[in-house]
């Protein structure tokens, strides 16, 4: 985990990333019945307003 910006040490840098999320279909209507709150995340990576971003992790 990332404290702060290596190039510029701004301690303000901010994680993004994609997560998975489950859900149920009805086969039949196409419509949703369940979708989860929380999914996994399958990525993230941190940036900083100085345009610096670090490498891509992945689970
Ligand atoms: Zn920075």
């Amino acid at each position: 985990m990332l404290k702060e910006c290596p190039v510029c040490k701004n301690k303000k840098i901010r994680e993004v990333g994609g997560e998975e999320i489950a859900y149920e279909r009805s086969v039949s209507t196409g419509k949703v019945l369940k979708r989860e709150k929380n999914g996994c995340i399958t990525w993230w990576k941190y940036t900083c307003k100085c345009g610096w971003e670090s490498e891509t992790y992945s689970d």
